[in-house]
C-alpha cells in the first residue's frame, strides 16, 4: 500500500459532494445521520449519477496499473470505499478526502471495521455495534487503521523479497504505528490466498522490465523511448513491489547487480 497520489475534483462535483454532506450533517440525531448516510449513498453513487461518475474517474487516475484497488494494488478497483466507515461517521460520507477505490475483496471484508486508540491507555478499541443496536456515536479517538489518502504510508510496511512476499509492519517504525500497520493488515487481510503470489509476479515482471531498459539503453535508445519504459514501468499494478525493490535492493543480490548497472532507477 502506498499513499495515494491526490486530485482536484471538479469544483462543481465538490460543491454537490458538499451539499450532500451537509443535509447529513443537518439531520437532528446521530441515528438519522447513521441512516440517511447509508440510503443515500447507496442512491446516489452507482453509475449512473453524474457526480459519482465523475468521482469515480477520478479515482481511476489515482489507481496503479489497470485501475488496481488502492489496499491490496492487485484486483480491479470497483467500490468507492469509506475509509472511515459510514456507520460510524456519517459526517464523513460525501466527504472527497474519505474515499478510495477498491476491490470487493478489501472493501467488503474490511466492512464496518475500525478501531481508534484510547487516549488515556493508547489501548487499540474496535468500534462495535450489536446487531440491532441504535446507533450511537462511537468513541473519540485516533483512527488505528491507516490512512492512505493522507499519510506516507509505503514507509510503514516491509515486504518480505528473500521467501514469502508477504506483507508485514517495518520492524524499524515505532511501534504504535507498527501495531497500526498491523491492524491494517489484518482487517484487509493482506497476505490474503494468492496475493503473495501477485506480488512475486510483480516483482519478476519489474525485474524484467529493468533488465529490459538497461538491455535497451546500452543498445542506443533514444532518451524518449526510454522514458515511454520507465512512465509504463511507474503505472505499473503493485507499485510497493517496485517501492520495495528499490528500498531494500542491497539485500537481494540479482536487485543489487541491477540498480548498480542503473542507480538512475533508483529514482523512478
Ligand atoms: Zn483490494
Amino acid at each position: 500500500m502506498r499513499r495515494i497520489p491526490d486530485h482536484v475534483l471538479p469544483d462543481e462535483v465538490l460543491a454537490q459532494l458538499l451539499a450532500w454532506q451537509h443535509e447529513i450533517d443537518a439531520l437532528p440525531d446521530f441515528a438519522a445521520r447513521v441512516d440517511a448516510a447509508k440510503t443515500r449513498f447507496s442512491s446516489r453513487s452507482g453509475r449512473s449519477n453524474k457526480t459519482f461518475r465523475q468521482v469515480r474517474a477520478a479515482l481511476k487516475e489515482m489507481c496503479a496499473g489497470a485501475r488496481r484497488c488502492m489496499y491490496c494494488e492487485d484486483s480491479v478497483a470497483d467500490e468507492v470505499e469509506h475509509i472511515k466507515p459510514k456507520n460510524f461517521y456519517p459526517e464523513a460520507v460525501f466527504t472527497w478526502e474519505n474515499y478510495l477505490y477498491a476491490c470487493g475483496p478489501c472493501n467488503g471484508g474490511k466492512s464496518d471495521q475500525y478501531a481508534v486508540i484510547d487516549a488515556a491507555t493508547g489501548a487499540i478499541m474496535p468500534l462495535m455495534r450489536a446487531t440491532g443496536a441504535p446507533p450511537l456515536p462511537p468513541q473519540a479517538g485516533e483512527p488505528v487503521f491507516l490512512n492512505p489518502r493522507t499519510e506516507a504510508v509505503e514507509q510503514l510496511f516491509f515486504l518480505d523479497l528473500l521467501d514469502t512476499f508477504f506483507l508485514l509492519p517495518d520492524p524499524g517504525a515505532p511501534l504504535a504505528l507498527q501495531q497500526r500497520t498491523q491492524y491494517t493488515i489484518d482487517v484487509l487481510k493482506l497476505n490474503r490466498e494468492s496475493l503473495p503470489e501477485a506480488r512475486q509476479e510483480a516483482y519478476d515482471s519489474y525485474r524484467d522490465r529493468l533488465e529490459a531498459y538497461i538491455r535497451r539503453r546500452d543498445l542506443g535508445d533514444s532518451a524518449a523511448k526510454l522514458q515511454k519504459r520507465i512512465d509504463s514501468l511507474k503505472k505499473a499494478a503493485h507499485p510497493t513491489v517496485w517501492h520495495e525493490m528499490k528500498r531494500l535492493h542491497a539485500q537481494v543480490p540479482e536487485l543489487n547487480a541491477l540498480f548498480q548497472e542503473a542507480p538512475e532507477a533508483l529514482g523512478w
